[in-house]
């Protein structure tokens, strides 16, 4: 089954085409047909589009909404210029999966999309203002252009953290504002928590009840997961992805009282504050500079800027806490995995992460962790470390395809 992978952002639109079934599933075989990125929705947009194999096509052109960039992403998908094999006209694509950042409380696990599916995503706006208006635009630019004949299918970021227990998700705050709006962790990220704990039982041939590994997706957005018997039983995004370890943007942890001082001396409306904590924080406000790791650290190298070493400092210690206090929540793990942008492509980053690991036993191998970048999958510390670490290239993409093809099949979601 071919199934076109959608990721809408406020001005963007990402998809993969991926040909999955069972029997790919079961093998670990699924091939991905064709990629890309139409970004600036809303204005003159820039468009890059590759099929397997091929070299990326770019273009610009006006897509005044994320309806005509999704258009124009079906009438590539089936052009003669994106020759992608098995796939020439509409009845090619047999399925879309969305990503949608906020299930709610609702949403457990990937769902076939209804009326009644559009409007319970609806109501998770309140929760997500930002990332659920987005999806659902997708979902209805897919709805609109391929009809009822082709089914499309809800995938969650929440969904994976969705059976983390009250210890885990209740913040403490009067009990009742739990019920009354919901106020809670709900987690994020958690499709990519979910693949690389996939990839890492795969890698070792271990059943899924036997996977304890706390994962950490560094990427601009940044999350740590305790995975426990394969289910995540803690994450550091809580109710909003503010929370948690530093990133490029979002201070991560603060102190609650900071929003009400801040408003005292600054003279900062709430919504004001709440962008300074998510758009001027983090790498970015700590630097002065960037929330750019590679760019921070090219910084350091070449001019030794006092401000972004310290960023860096405190982006590591962050990560480092969060491991240790998983480590401790989970009673043990076998393994580190890193994944996101930095996690998968900065040796410098991991190797100063788990410079501090040593007390959990993990013993880093320095020229493994030197060489694994640029898609590279496999262990960075030394066989008789005691607690592992792994980079795990991750791909949301792949869940996402496999997931619609299991609604769609009626074969069973992975629990
Ligand atoms: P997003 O969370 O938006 O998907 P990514 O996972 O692509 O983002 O991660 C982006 C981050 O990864 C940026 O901070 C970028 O600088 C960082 N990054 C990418 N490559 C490298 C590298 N070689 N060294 C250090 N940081 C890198």
């Amino acid at each position: 089954m071919n199934v076109l992978v959608v990721n809408c952002g406020s001005s963007s639109v990402k998809f993969q085409v991926i040909a999955t079934d069972k029997e790919s599933i079961a093998k670990d075989s699924d091939r991905r047909l064709a990629r890309g990125i139409v970004e600036r929705v809303g204005s003159l947009s820039l468009i890059t589009f590759s099929a397997e194999g091929r070299p990326p096509h770019k273009d610009e052109a006006p897509l005044k909404d994320h309806r005509a960039a999704v258009d124009r992403i079906i009438r590539w998908l089936v052009s003669e210029q994106a020759r992608i094999p098995g796939v020439s006209r509409l009845a090619d694509i047999h399925a879309v999966g969305h990503r949608v950042v906020h299930g709610g409380e609702r949403f457990k696990a990937s769902t076939f999309i209804d009326a009644k599916v559009v409007a319970g995503i609806e109501d998770c706006v309140e929760l997500a203002p930002l990332h659920n208006p987005a999806n659902l635009k997708g979902i209805r630019a897919a709805r609109e252009l391929f009809g009822s004949g082709v089914p499309q299918v809800a995938v969650f970021d929440t969904a994976f953290h969705s059976a983390m227990p009250e210890t885990a998700y209740l913040y403490g705050i009067p009990y009742q504002l739990y019920r009354r709006h919901k106020i809670r962790r709900y987690g994020f990220h958690g499709t990519s928590h979910r693949y690389v704990a996939y990839r890492y039982r795969r890698m070792l041939g271990l059943a899924k009840d036997k996977v304890d590994v706390i994962s950490v997706h560094l990427g601009n957005g940044c999350s740590a997961c305790a995975i426990k018997k394969g289910v995540s039983v803690n994450t550091s995004m809580g109710f909003t992805p503010l929370e948690g370890l530093l990133m490029g943007t979002r201070s991560g942890d603060i102190d609650a009282s900071i929003v009400e001082y801040l408003s005292l001396k600054e003279g900062m409306s709430l919504s004001e504050i709440d962008g300074l904590l998510n758009k001027q924080s983090g790498l970015l406000g700590l630097s002065g500079l960037t929330g750019d790791m590679r760019d921070l650290l090219a910084e350091v190298a070449d001019n030794r800027d006092r401000r972004a070493g310290l960023a860096i400092d405190i982006f590591c210690a962050r990560v480092r806490r969060y491991i240790g206090a998983y480590f401790a929540d989970m009673g043990g793990a076998q393994a580190v995995l890193f994944t996101g942008g930095i996690g998968e492509n900065s040796p410098e980053i991991r190797r100063r992460v788990c410079a501090g690991l040593d007390c959990l036993g993990l013993k880093l191998d320095a020229r493994r962790n030197e060489t694994l970048k640029d898609g590279g999958l496999g262990a960075i510390t030394k066989p008789s470390s005691a607690l592992k670490a792994y980079v795990i290239p991750t791909d949301e993409e792949l869940l996402i395809a496999r997931d619609a093809c299991r609604v769609v099949s009626g074969l069973p979601l992975p629990g």
